[in-house]
């Protein structure tokens, strides 16, 4: 039971116990009113090919889902647009410059961290990117592979999110 409406049992402005849960999008605090809503957060995943045409997945290095397969990618931050948080995190994972990029699509995900569902919405983006040469690997990534429509393994994926925005690439349903 992660969800916020079980997760979240005071008010985070007064500190009373009467937080109450008004559906799965909303709190209202009978003491002070603070009215607090759960919206989605925003994540960006970039669809990055080698010159083979495989597409770069990471290996995730801490929970949730480590050791699973992964876009580049992460949150973004407060006061940030997409393209920012897409060109800082492939700096951080991967040491890469984005060129270019090109919208994919989005979809939603439910990621549970520290015991606690965040709603967030996924948005892939096609980069183009420069510094293969002196790409690293580091931050939240452990590894690299690349794979195609061929060696894919879906099950190696962590997130529907994901698997979607690959297949959108590729031109395959969505799940
Ligand atoms: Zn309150």
């Amino acid at each position: 039971m992660t969800l916020p409406s079980k997760v979240l049992q005071f008010c985070p402005k007064c500190g009373s116990n009467k937080f109450i849960a008004q559906d799965e999008k909303s709190f209202k605090c009978d003491d002070c009113q603070f009215h607090f809503f759960v919206n989605s957060a925003a994540a960006v995943a970039a669809i990055i090919e080698n010159s083979k045409g495989e597409v770069m997945l990471t290996v995730r290095a801490f929970a949730p889902n480590k050791g699973m397969l992964d876009l580049p990618g992460g949150f973004v931050d407060p006061n940030e647009g997409l393209e920012h948080a897409l060109k800082r995190e492939l700096h951080e994972e991967l040491n890469m410059e984005v060129d270019s990029l090109k919208y994919i699509g989005s979809f939603p995900n439910q990621y549970v961290f520290s015991e606690y569902t965040v709603f967030t919405t996924d948005v892939g983006f096609h980069c183009q990117v420069s510094g293969w040469n002196k790409m690293h690997i580091q931050d939240d990534i452990s590894d690299i592979t690349f794979v195609s429509k061929e060696t894919i393994n879906w099950d190696s994926i962590a997130s529907t999110s994901i698997k979607n925005i690959i297949r959108s690439y590729w031109g395959l349903p969505t799940e």
